[in-house]
């Protein structure tokens, strides 16, 4: 039976069993659309990324012996929407029946789902055969539950898979290292310098832009550093494994103004794009850790595991617990605009000027400067969730809406009232100074908590309690921070509240 299959441009994944054996009948179909380019506005090098790895998967299938239907972005017959692509090639390839790999995004689910009810072919979905868990693995693990307490998945996906374990119980005595994660980094131990790809794209860069896609950020066309095939993601993690694994998880948190990526992996685009299996990076890097035990500290090892077979696993379960509603949430009630500077990185506040730069420079910020710099600033000054969620979703290169809306309005915003974080993740400068070197270089003082040269975190910290101490009251691990607020003479309040309203009201001015 002559079948199409669909493979979207995050469904990268050569393992699959769809590609075990070649058959004629088969029609593998793969399309850069305006329809994907154009829901949100991304990064040029987002956009880039994901169509060069696809354009390598589909030239990969085709050496095996597959057939593939490619669609450009430039290609004149190119429908450009998913409904018109697809009941387009049924008719045109006498097609008799439509399979899919089921996507991660509640957009396309849905999409998908209408045009197999429209066409009158039967049609089928598969799994995607990526993740640890199914869709709906998280919601069954929290049923009757109010909280989702990411430690408790995470502790059952590691018995479940019997990952660190050492005789039923966690490896190394301990479930969570998580406090030993905590280390500024001041020079040393060194860096290696990241193992980039130095790809030339300037003809792909080209036919983006004939196209006259609308992005944003910025490239280097001769020098395109992200790996874009099975290839060179594996070569990403062997070289995360020999070179960053050991420190990783001490300087898991910190912030440096000439470090951009730490001992981070820059895994998650080979990850969401499913070039590489989150179990392929699990079994690599747990296996590199035996062989290595002398060398390097369990710790290390389980901040990292914790990342993609707890945060990944449990950000994907969330989503799809919660959508669509999850997308609408706002429970702080958060309207402001999101300040220009989010597109230029033009602001003399030195921690968001480096974080927000390098986000346009490199589609890449690690988590917290997403977190702790972007984000925080973020909530302090009351940006509406939907404005700081099209932000995240189009400036890095990993964005696909699964993980990013669980972290920015979730973990980040706060705008799901604590399901996902169990308090907003606020701080005043003290923790950025505590966490990196920004300070050192800017124009305000973290020291200084109102006056002209006073860091605006400070007063705009002090202003979001006041303001939204309602949502508070009840959340006992905000009881420490709402006390010391009470402590506040009104005189000292007021002098805060007004610095932060300036900060708010005139965002580009600081
Ligand atoms: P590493 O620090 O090396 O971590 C290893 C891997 O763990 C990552 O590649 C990623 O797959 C996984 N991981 C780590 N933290 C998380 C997390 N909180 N949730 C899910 N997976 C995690 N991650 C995305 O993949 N896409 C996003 O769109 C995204 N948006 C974010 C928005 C905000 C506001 C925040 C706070 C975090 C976001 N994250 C997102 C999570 C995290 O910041 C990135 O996964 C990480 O920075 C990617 O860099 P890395 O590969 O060097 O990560
Ligand atoms: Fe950021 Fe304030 Fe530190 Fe400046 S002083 S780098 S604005 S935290």
């Amino acid at each position: 039976m002559k079948t199409l299959k669909l493979i979207l441009g995050d469904q990268l994944n050569l393992s699959h069993s769809w590609f075990h054996h070649v058959n004629d009948d088969n029609l593998y179909m793969m399309a850069e659309m305006r329809q994907e380019t154009d829901y949100v506005k991304h990064h040029i090098q987002k956009v880039v990324g994901f169509f060069l790895s696809m354009r390598n998967f589909a030239n990969t299938l085709e050496d095996k012996g597959h057939n593939v239907l490619y669609f450009k972005i430039g290609n004149e017959n190119n429908p450009q929407n998913l409904p018109d692509l697809i009941k387009k090639t049924i008719s045109e390839h006498q097609i008799e029946k439509f399979e899919y790999q089921l996507p991660d995004e509640y957009r396309l689910d849905e999409q998908l789902k209408e045009i197999c009810e429209s066409i009158s072919i039967p049609s089928v979905a598969f799994d995607t055969e990526h993740f640890y868990t199914s869709r709906d693995e998280l919601k069954n693990h929290f049923k009757g539950k109010k909280q989702l307490l990411m430690e408790s998945f995470y502790r059952m996906m590691r018995k479940k898979h019997n990952i660190l374990m050492a005789n039923e119980q966690p490896e190394g005595g301990k479930w969570n290292f998580d406090q030993s994660n905590r280390k500024k980094w001041d020079g040393s131990p060194s860096i290696p310098k990241e193992l980039t790809f130095k790809k030339d794209v300037s003809k792909l860069l080209e036919e983006i832009q004939s196209a006259e896609v609308n992005t944003f950020g910025n490239i280097d066309a001769k020098d395109f550093p992200w790996p874009t095939s099975y290839q060179e993601c594996k070569e990403l993690l062997e070289f995360f494994c020999s070179n960053l694994l050991k420190y990783f998880g001490d300087y898991q948190d910190a912030l440096h103004t000439e470090q951009k990526y730490l001992f981070h992996s820059r895994l998650s685009f080979a990850m969401n794009s499913k070039m590489l299996s989150p179990k392929e990076v699990i079994d690599t890097v747990v296996d590199y850790y035996y062989k290595n035990k002398d060398d390097i500290h369990i710790s290390q090892v389980e901040g990292f595991i914790r990342q993609i077979l707890g945060w990944r696993e449990y950000m994907r379960g969330v989503y799809w617990k919660e959508m669509p509603g999850y997308a609408k949430l706002n429970k702080l009630e958060n309207h402001n605009p999101l300040p220009n500077f989010f597109w230029t990185g033009k602001t003399k506040m030195n921690c968001l000027h480096k974080a927000i730069t390098q986000s346009l420079d490199d589609a890449y910020a690690h988590h917290i400067q997403r977190l702790m710099v972007i984000g925080n600033y973020a909530l302090l000054t009351q940006v509406d969730p939907n404005q700081v969620d099209a932000w995240y979703l189009g400036v890095y290169i990993d964005a696909i809406e699964w993980v990013e809306i669980t972290n920015t309005r979730g973990m980040s915003q706060f705008a799901d009232g604590g399901l996902v974080a169990t308090k907003p993740y606020v701080s005043s400068a003290n923790y950025i100074n505590k966490m990196g070197n920004y300070c050192k270089e800017c124009s305000y003082s973290h020291t200084v908590k109102s006056g002209e040269k006073s860091c605006p975190f400070n007063s705009l910290y002090w202003n979001f309690l006041e303001e939204k101490k309602a949502h508070f009251k009840n959340n006992q691990r905000m009881s420490m921070m709402l006390s010391l607020l009470e402590k506040k003479s009104k005189e000292e309040l007021n002098e805060l509240q007004e610095r932060a309203r300036n900060i708010i009201e005139q965002p580009d001015q600081f």
